[in-house]
């Protein structure tokens, strides 16, 4: 069972996939998690992504491309991913089709969690005063909100095309969003056997 969480930022994707690894053996891939354990490490990548990310920008298709595959690479074992904050462009997209056709599977789910963006501006300034996170400042939050509905939104029609899109209300408390998501996964049967698998896998401590 492979998902895309999507949504734009502070939408509730990283709160809502966290939820789904603890309930379905699945793993988070979250571009914008790796990319800031880069900078935290202070790697090449680190330092090359710093100022795109500061300013707001999405880093290069490329990068965040070659995280995903190495990912996919390092769990040939996973039951499924949650993928968080990817894909961002048409082209990470299709990348990632691509990715997990070469490895025997696919997107099997794409949940849209709607939100308003005035909302999401309210939620942010919390965040930024909690977390500290530099590009949640109220300056570089407006661009890449800007860069979500230029770049991202513009996925909405290539996975609803494919008839894998399904919309959940995200302005509800958290634990109603992860009960529309659970509903969507369930309903469409794959969500079920991971559902169990993960029952299975606890009770044997597999
Ligand atoms: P996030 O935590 O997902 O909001 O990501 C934080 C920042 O990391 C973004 O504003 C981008 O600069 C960068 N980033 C994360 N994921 C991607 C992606 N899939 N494509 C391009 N840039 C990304």
């Amino acid at each position: 069972m492979n998902l895309v969480l999507f949504g734009p930022p502070a939408a509730g994707k990283g709160t809502q996939a966290k939820k789904l690894v603890a309930d379905r053996r699945l793993i988070q891939l979250s571009t914008g998690d790796m990319l800031r354990a880069a900078r935290a490490a202070g790697s090449d990548l680190g330092k090359k992504v710093a100022k795109i990310m500061d300013e707001g920008k999405l880093v290069s298709d490329e990068i965040v491309i070659a995280l995903i595959e190495e990912q996919l690479d390092s769990n040939p074992d996973a039951a499924g991913f949650i993928f968080d904050g990817f894909p961002r462009t048409v082209a990470q997209a299709e990348a990632l089709d691509a990715a997990l056709a070469s490895r025997g599977t696919q997107v099997d789910s794409v949940i849209r969690l709607c939100v308003e963006d005035e909302s999401i501006v309210s939620r942010i300034s919390k965040r930024f005063e909690s977390e500290g996170r530099t590009d949640d400042n109220p300056e570089t939050f407006k661009k890449r909100l800007a860069a979500y509905h230029e770049n991202t939104a513009p996925l909405l029609p290539y996975y609803s095309a494919q008839g894998k899109l399904t919309e959940v209300n995200g302005m509800a408390d958290i634990d109603k969003v992860a009960q529309s998501i659970a509903r969507v996964l369930d309903t469409n049967g794959n969500g079920n056997s991971e559902k169990l698998k993960g029952f299975w896998a606890r009770l044997f401590g597999k």
